[in-house]
């Protein structure tokens, strides 16, 4: 393991024993210039994807439009830090690393750290759930994304023991 990535383990409280229970690959970022603002999101932040997934979901996303669907990225590319960030907030919002670890990826681990990864959201609603499964959006991805070389990673039971994710599709 890199220093970075123990020093940040040191910080938050994960344990060789969180890293031994966890079953995603380690993911690495990709370089500064690799990275391109894909759209500005809900909140009117950069939504930001590594070029060649970029350039995938552009026309992925005119090929929804084509069929009249709107595809609503709510989150692309996440630095290392700023995972660290999230738990750390949530650290200080007096949870407990076991549990936060449930639902966030250990920092390394989370495939927003390639920038091929993107979040959908439903329009009007600002969180990830899983009535996104009843979007059209959704529909629309299902038969689709593949075309576009986006897959969801985290189908029902899937084998990495996350829970069920229909909003979040990777690039490969
Ligand atoms: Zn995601």
């Amino acid at each position: 393991m890199n220093k970075a990535l123990s020093e940040i383990y040191r910080e938050l409280g994960i344990t060789e024993v969180h890293l031994k229970a966890c079953l995603l690959s380690l993911h690495s970022e990709p370089s500064l210039s690799d990275l391109k603002v894909a759209a500005i999101d809900f909140e009117g932040k950069p939504f930001v994807l590594e070029v060649n997934a970029e350039a995938a979901f552009q026309k992925m996303k005119a090929a929804a439009l084509a069929d009249q669907i709107t595809l609503m990225p709510y989150s692309g590319f996440r630095s290392i830090m700023y995972q660290k960030s999230l738990i750390a907030h949530h650290l200080k919002n007096g949870r407990v690393i076991d549990e936060i670890l449930t639902t966030i990826a250990i920092p390394g681990y989370s495939e927003h750290h390639t920038g091929h990864a993107i979040d959908f959201h439903e329009i009007g609603k600002n969180s990830l759930e899983e009535d996104f499964e009843k979007t059209e959006s959704f529909e629309w991805l299902t038969k689709n994304a593949g075309r576009f070389h986006f897959k969801m990673s985290y189908p029902r039971d899937n084998q990495q023991g996350i829970v069920y994710e229909p909003w979040h599709w990777f690039f490969s």
